[in-house]
């Protein structure tokens, strides 16, 4: 079985420093917002290149706080993609404000810049481009958009990090960046985890206090905040993992210049995502275009010869049953929506072997060569 992702397969390579700082936490025997986690916020503010990070919960939470911490709530828009995880609209919707999107570059997947000024309204509070499978979206015009409309932009940078645009990394770009460190992600926690990172002394210390109950010491409770704590433990496994995170992104690189070109070779109508020259994607997702007439008989052919294929993602947010409130019908964004019809997520991770990426292709150019295609 190849897999999507094989934490198993990284777990490998890192046992014996996960198991030292683990046993040190449980010796130490402080669990939740102690010295792992300040030192984390350090090394990823470092690693980011932003003053501040702090430390939450999950990724979602990072969103609803990078709302909350901007004064955004009910009656307020947050104008996002809708070709994304559902989460990046559920951190918004979390404190009351409504997702509102704008279409997606056809190419790339990432939302399309030339089309954000349009969907902008008087309740329109922030602009939250979503970095899709791990590459940036084109952020100098969406900034530049920002600016000329005083809204702050937000960056989903949950499926992005370590990924750069013009030199500068995911999340350090907008006001505030927003990272999940769920277990398969390119820097992944063993269990949830999330983070923000800024260079607003005043958010960060605002971030501080929402994300523990709004505490600024020990019982003076200046704001209504939230519990979305992290844990020392994710916290101790994080910082063991993010000095291998650049050097896992560049396995990913690699290992998707290999399904490119294995893939080129064989001649079937199988087109990568695009990537940009204006960074360096993380290579999060290896997502491939088809007929939309091949899409499920291919995934069904890549699941019977032992190839795990996944969907990222068949349904537009703003077409969920969860925002069908929004009324917005099919053809409303129809970029989105074509692409959701047409993508395959093959395996992708920096463990991934030669062997394993060409068995992949072989078994993607069996389904046309063998007849078995819709259009054989
Ligand atoms: C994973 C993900 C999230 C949510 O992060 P969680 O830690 O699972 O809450 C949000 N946005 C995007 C783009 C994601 O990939």
């Amino acid at each position: 079985m190849i897999y999507i992702n094989d934490t198993g397969a990284q777990y490998e390579t890192i046992k014996d420093d996960i198991s030292r700082v683990t046993q040190a936490v449980m010796e130490r025997s402080y669990f939740v917002l102690g010295e792992n986690v300040a030192a984390f916020e350090h090394e990823l503010a470092a690693y980011c290149g932003t003053q501040y990070a702090v430390g939450v919960a999950n990724g979602t939470d990072a969103i609803a706080l990078a709302c909350r911490a901007l004064g955004i709530g009910q009656g307020d828009e947050v104008l996002t993609s809708t070709h994304t995880a559902t989460f990046s609209a559920l951190g918004i919707s979390m404190v009351g404000a409504t997702p509102t999107f704008a279409d997606i570059e056809a190419d790339t997947g990432n939302i399309d810049p030339a089309k954000i000024e349009a969907a902008i309204t008087p309740r329109t509070k922030a602009i939250m481009p979503v970095h899709l499978y791990g590459q940036m979206a084109d952020m100098d015009p969406i900034v530049e958009i920002g600016r000329k409309h005083g809204i702050p932009v937000i960056e989903d940078s949950a499926q992005a990090h370590g990924a750069t645009y013009r030199g500068r990394k995911a999340g350090s770009i907008g006001v505030l960046g927003c990272f999940s460190f769920y277990p398969t992600k390119n820097l992944g926690a063993y269990g949830d985890a999330g983070a923000l990172v800024t260079n607003d002394p005043q958010l960060a210390e605002v971030l501080h206090e929402l994300r523990n109950g709004g505490q600024r010491t020990r019982y003076d409770h200046v704001r209504v905040g939230v519990n979305s704590r992290i844990d020392e433990l994710q916290a101790a496994i994080l910082r063991v993992k993010l000095p291998h995170l650049d050097e896992w992104n560049r396995a990913r690189r690699k290992n998707a210049q290999r399904y490119d070109e294995m893939l080129r070779i064989t001649n079937v109508p199988v087109q990568p995502v695009a990537i940009r020259e204006y960074g360096e994607t993380c290579m999060h997702l290896y997502v491939i275009r088809v007929r939309t007439e091949d899409r499920d008989p291919l995934i069904a052919h890549l699941t019977e010869n032992g190839i795990a294929a996944m969907i990222h993602y068949p349904v537009p947010v703003h077409l969920s049953k969860a925002y069908s409130f929004l009324g917005l019908a099919e053809g409303s964004f129809p970029e989105a929506e074509s692409m959701a019809r047409e993508i395959i997520t093959l395996p992708m991770y920096a463990e991934l072997t030669e062997t394993q990426a060409q068995t992949v292709v072989d078994v993607v150019a069996a389904y046309y060569t063998m007849g078995i295609g819709a259009r054989g």
